[in-house]
């Protein structure tokens, strides 16, 4: 009798343990369509959306969120950050600080970075961290801190003298992530691959090597074609996209030769490189607040006369570019690269939109183009089946897309980690 009454009550407790929760959306963007469609609702059990529409059948005990007050869209995925860096001075960070004390850091802005609507980033590159963002990545996979899923370079490759600190005597030793020649590049692909990278990023030209136009970032191309198409097809044969970093068209079309699968900035790209990239199925990650902060005074601290008018310059260049791009079928992702303000990611959404962007597209861009480019086909919209990577806010990001910086309410994968305050 006893026995039967508690598998009476572990039935009941089953039962009634269905752990659904109902969200009411006064706006969806699902992140295809254009249209915001109003009054639907959005049913998650676990990490998964179970159903989404107006009339959905409500299984009993479900808890409802009433976001009908907002609009609701997926999670951001921002494709171009450095979660391990922070405010304060670059070059303190990396000759003065230990990969410990970045990793406590990075903690803190992973869970700011959440709060502000981006459930998903891909770090490239965490800057002489150590293993920091494999260790953040596995921590919050695993639920012990907040933050957003992550993809992670762990560390670009670049050459010998490129991509350094500078300024310091030869005889200081500088971090370095230098391979050189087909041999060594493909061992460092193999190196990273076996600490746990998700994906691999190239320096394709440096600066520090020989600048090659007047605004100071364009440089001399860091290797020879050969060493270039190494690496692409190692990582490839690894199942590792490439994430390239051009500043020059000439660099772009480098990469797009040797099948990168995203160049991030581009600073200077033609149209008809961009329609190279189209036809090659190659993204674009312009990354366009992060100069202008620079710009601004708000990265690096105040700029001289003459760093500033150079910044003036690359970032009306590259507003230009942007716009070419907009003319050609290129697919643009959002990605900050805004390392030291985390939290401040959605402002290149309003940079995006004001170059002549779409609002529709620019959230395209950040839900499920990026999801395309990470290949993580289980995020990016709201539909049965996807993964439950939900934000809130109120107002409409169609006709002011800076009401995307306004988040009240984030769920990823299905655990909720901002709500709208009560009255
Ligand atoms: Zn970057």
């Amino acid at each position: 009798m006893k026995k039967a009454f508690i598998l009476f009550i572990t039935f009941i407790n089953l039962l009634y343990s269905q752990d659904y929760t109902l969200i009411k959306a006064g706006k969806l963007f699902d992140g295809k369509n254009n249209l915001l469609k109003e009054n639907v609702s959005i049913l998650v059990k676990g990490n998964s959306i179970v159903d989404v529409g107006e009339n959905i059948s409500i299984p009993q005990n479900t808890k409802t969120i009433d976001l009908s007050g907002f609009t609701v869209m997926p999670g951001l995925i921002d494709a171009h950050t450095h979660i391990a860096l922070h405010p304060g001075d670059y070059n303190t960070q990396i000759m003065k600080e230990t990969p410990e004390y970045k990793a406590i850091y990075a903690s803190i802005s992973a869970k700011i970075t959440l709060e502000s609507g981006v459930t998903t980033i891909r770090d490239l590159g965490n800057e002489g961290s150590g293993l920091a963002d494999i260790a953040l990545r596995d921590a919050i996979n695993k639920e012990i801190i907040p933050g957003p899923r992550i993809l992670t370079c762990i560390q670009p490759i670049t050459a010998t003298g490129a991509y350094i600190v500078t300024g310091y005597s030869p005889f200081v030793k500088t971090p370095s992530y230098s391979a050189d020649g087909p041999v060594e590049i493909r061992q460092q692909v193999r190196n990273l691959v076996k600490l746990g990278a998700d994906v691999i990023k190239i320096y394709m030209e440096s600066f520090e090597k020989k600048q090659t136009s007047n605004d100071s970032l364009t440089g001399a191309f860091n290797y020879t074609k050969e060493e270039f198409q190494t690496l692409v097809d190692e990582a490839h044969r690894a199942g590792l996209k490439v994430a390239a970093h051009t500043y020059s068209d000439s660099a772009a079309r480098l990469a797009i030769e040797v099948g990168v699968n995203s160049i991030e900035h581009g600073l200077y790209i033609q149209e008809e490189t961009f329609r190279r990239m189209a036809q090659k199925n190659i993204y674009f990650v312009p990354t366009l607040l992060v100069y202008e902060l620079w710009r601004d005074d708000k990265l690096f601290g105040t700029l001289s006369a003459s760093e500033k008018a150079k910044l003036t310059y690359t970032c009306t260049r590259h507003m230009e570019t942007f716009k070419r791009a907009l003319k050609t079928p290129v697919k643009i992702v959002f990605g900050t690269d805004t390392f030291e303000l985390p939290g401040t990611n959605t402002q290149e959404l309003e940079l995006m939109v004001r170059y002549g962007m779409k609002p529709e597209d620019a959230l395209r861009s950040a839900t499920s183009v990026a999801a395309d480019l990470l290949g993580l086909p289980e995020i990016g919209t709201i539909e049965k089946n996807k993964t439950a990577d939900l934000i809130a806010f109120t107002g409409n990001p169609v006709k002011d897309i800076s009401v995307v910086q306004k988040i009240a309410f984030v769920m990823k994968n299905g655990k909720i980690y901002v709500e709208p305050k009560k009255n």
